[in-house]
């Protein structure tokens, strides 16, 4: 059967002939990419054929991300585009949850849908570029496709939201939390491990949750049961061998749990956990857990049983009402956390979001002064905690390979948002290949080295 024997753009049910190509336009977080490459696959699953131009595609497909004002003008301006240089597009994703807001701007656009909803997306695409008859399932490769290079890939295990923190709106955007039975989260992890992914990032809105709505049922994995369970999972997860890093982990107190397996190798020594403040004041008009002196035990404990851990966090600054004082407590805790990757966001009044009630807005040039005290205080922790690692030998999984130079992340660098090692070699590194590199040089956010063994 030719796989290219697809629909005519002339008639409605779609007939042999012609292959329709859609464009996309991917906005947001890891976890809208990973809704991305399912309406990806589904598309490609039904032989339309993806171009990277928006002229001359059947339509245009626009993810958006609705989560700040600034992400919800980016995907504006993204849609303005698609309408400028194709003129069909269908609008999915966080802003598709306010579809006044983009139908006042563009009436014109085919459809706009919201988050996770894969089948009015593919109505809709259906209804403008009509599939052929028969499915050719045999376009796509079992694991699906990835936006992601080929060698890591980000593993969706819930949806949604049980936590009400007072500046976001996401539960509202995607409801409560809906975990993926275990057995199908490992199905689907075996397959990208299959097809040659040796990375994968565990992501949702709140990893840590996962399974609470199952009540942690367990499911059939390998003639085995396997519990929901943020532990078991990342257990079973590490069983393939492969690098697990686990993201968006709300700061619960079973955290702690899954240390003793970063300590073992089974999955990577890496948390990746929002902590927003280090004011206990603040954090309580978040609507977040408080207790940032236990917070610190916690730390220097996880640091104790697995001292390689690296931790990653997000803080905002300028939150409503946040006083000079509470700040300052904020630098405090950051000093004894001592993280070694973070990243800070000025205080976005989001609408909705009932943090804008709790406390007088901070002015923006004040939002803007903590900023910058803010960063300039966590760089200097990070770069003393990257000093250390020169003349140490570490994993460095290969993304790039830039002007002879190999570009990869260690165990402590998540793809994205984390820094890099600057690799040489004698021997010609691939991409996906995990080297053994020396460490010779740190700067404010990469390490330099030379790959070693061999
Ligand atoms: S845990 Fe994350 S997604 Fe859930 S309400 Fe808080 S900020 Fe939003």
């Amino acid at each position: 059967m030719p796989t290219n024997a697809l629909p005519s753009p002339d008639s409605p049910s779609g007939e042999p002939g012609i292959v329709r190509k859609v464009s996309y336009v991917s906005l947001g977080c890891p976890k809208a990419l990973v809704d991305s490459e399912r309406i990806i696959t589904r598309l490609r699953a039904e032989g339309y054929e993806l171009t990277r131009t928006h002229a001359g595609a059947d339509l245009v497909l626009v993810n958006t991300c609705g989560f700040l004002d600034s992400a919800k003008a980016e995907s504006l301006a993204a849609i303005g585009e698609a309408m400028a240089e194709n003129g069909k597009v269908v609008v999915t994703g966080c802003m598709g949850a306010e579809p006044d807001a983009i139908t006042e701007r563009f009436p014109n656009v085919l459809a706009v849908t919201g988050p996770q909803q894969y089948e009015s997306v593919m109505e809709a695409v259906h209804r403008a570029a009509p599939p052929a008859h028969a499915p050719f399932v045999d376009l796509v490769p079992p694991q699906g496709i990835k936006l992601t290079p080929r060698h890591y890939a980000y593993l969706k295990i819930s949806e949604g939201c049980n936590n009400r923190c007072s500046f976001c709106i996401i539960p509202k955007l995607r409801g409560d939390l809906v975990s993926r039975p275990a057995a199908d989260v490992l199905r689907e992890a075996e397959k990208l491990v299959a097809a040659g992914v040796k990375e994968l990032l565990v992501i949702s809105q709140d990893t840590s949750a996962y399974g609470v709505d199952l009540k942690y049922a367990a499911s059939v994995w390998r003639d085995r049961e396997v519990r929901a369970k943020f532990l078991d999972l990342s257990s079973a997860l590490g069983e393939f061998g492969v690098w697990v890093r686990l993201h968006y982990v709300y700061p619960y107190p079973h955290v702690d749990e899954v240390i003793p397996l970063m300590a073992e190798g089974r999955v990577l020594p890496y948390l990746d956990i929002p902590f927003q403040h280090g004011a206990t004041s603040v954090l309580q008009r978040m609507r977040r857990p408080g207790a940032q002196e236990k917070t610190l035990q916690r730390i220097a404990r996880w640091r104790e049983l697995c001292p390689d851990i690296a931790l990653r966090s997000t803080f905002i600054v300028g939150f409503p009402g946040e006083t000079e004082q509470e700040f300052e407590e904020l630098l405090a805790w950051l000093d004894e956390a001592s993280l070694d990757r973070v990243g800070c966001f000025k205080y976005e009044p989001v609408k909705g979001a009932p943090a804008n009630d709790l406390g007088a807005a901070v002015p923006d040039d004040v939002k803007e002064e903590r900023w910058h005290r803010f960063m300039q205080r966590q760089q200097a922790i990070s770069a003393r905690r990257l000093k250390r690692k020169i003349g140490t030998r570490q994993q460095v999984i290969i993304d790039a390979i830039e002007g002879g130079i190999a570009r990869g992340r260690s165990k402590a660098d998540a793809p994205e948002i984390d820094g890099s090692v600057h690799v040489v070699s004698r021997r010609p590194l691939r991409v996906g290949e995990i080297a053994t590199v020396k460490i010779e040089r740190a700067d404010a956010y990469d390490l330099h080295g030379t790959a070693v063994g061999f």
